[in-house]
């Protein structure tokens, strides 16, 4: 597999994104709205565009990105003033008096009363606006209805229905789509169409989802579907390996599981094990989904036997 420069893909993902490139081609030559929403999945692909495509061209003091003026620099630097990320997180509105910082009120507080102090006009941008609280949402909206002169508000949101509609009618949406396998082939460069496939057209799950881990994954599954030893030698691996990959940032434990259903899945896609493992799958898919705390050795032991007396015991 060759290696690429993250920005190199996400050019080429760009691309294949028709309205985006669209939209963003047209917001370079004019000003940008109050608030833009870019719904949909693919946030790598989000933050790409806001970074290079928008903060790049509005908040250069020439207006083109020169890569020369003091707000290229800082941007080039990551220190930019005027360009505000919230975390990626739950956003609370803040204390009244004493405001957290990343709070609503911080920044209606202690930002939006200030004129930008390098670039023409200040960013501010909410990467999980879906995540707002009610209260913070509501208060938000209030400095959307009196738009400042040099304020734009950038929203990302995996869907348009996350988000009030008082809030979306105040905004110009740009929605992303998921990208087609043969999109995904031509933009990562692997030929495997299964692992493509349990992408699900993103670029988050291809940044996410090692190719090595993958294949890894498949090859033990294969082994235990032809060998009781080896589903028992699976179920071990997974316990473990679903917790180192929460520590080394990669997958977290729920997304190792999904994962895991997949590929699962793909490999016995074609056998008649299909029809009786796949609604046990789904059943461990809801439970894993309900999120409750200690839940996850009971779903996984019941599946791991629910395997086992299907693939060994009821058939022999
Ligand atoms: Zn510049």
């Amino acid at each position: 597999m060759k290696t690429q420069s993250p920005i190199h893909l996400e050019e080429k993902a760009f691309l294949f994104q028709k309205i985006l490139s669209r939209m963003i081609q047209y917001y370079q030559k004019h000003p940008l709205p109050n608030l833009l929403i870019f719904s949909g999945p693919n946030k790598i692909l989000k933050h790409y565009v806001v970074l290079h495509k928008i903060a790049f061209y509005h908040l250069c003091i020439n207006q083109n990105h020169c890569k020369e003026c003091k707000a290229c620099l800082l941007l080039e630097k990551q220190e930019h003033p005027d360009l505000i990320i919230f975390p990626d997180d739950k956003v609370k509105i803040g204390d009244v008096k004493d405001p957290e910082p990343f709070s609503i009120r911080w920044l209606q507080k202690n930002i939006l009363v200030y004129k930008p102090a390098v670039s023409p006009i200040r960013i501010v941008l909410f990467p999980a606006a879906e995540k707002l609280g009610l209260e913070a949402e509501i208060a938000l909206l209030k400095t959307l209805e009196e738009p400042s002169p040099y304020t734009k508000f950038i929203f990302f949101t995996p869907s348009l229905d996350q988000l009030k509609d008082t809030i979306i009618s105040r905004g110009v949406n740009i929605p992303l789509k998921n990208f087609s396998l043969e999109q995904m082939h031509k933009i990562t460069e692997i030929n495997d169409y299964e692992f493509l496939e349990i992408l699900g057209g993103s670029l988050d799950n291809f940044y996410s989802i090692k190719y090595e881990f993958y294949q890894t994954l498949k090859q033990k599954i294969l082994q235990a579907l032809e060998h009781p030893i080896d589903l028992i030698e699976l179920e071990d691996w997974s316990m473990q390996n679903s917790k180192i990959e929460l520590e080394n940032e990669g997958l977290q434990e729920n997304q190792f599981w999904e994962l895991f259903v997949h590929v699962f899945l793909q490999c016995i896609s074609r056998s008649v094990l299909y029809t009786t493992l796949a609604p046990k799958f789904m059943d461990f898919l809801i439970g894993l989904r309900a999120e409750q705390p200690g839940l996850l050795p009971y779903l996984t032991s019941r599946l791991f036997y629910e395997l086992f007396y299907h693939i060994y015991l009821k058939t022999t």
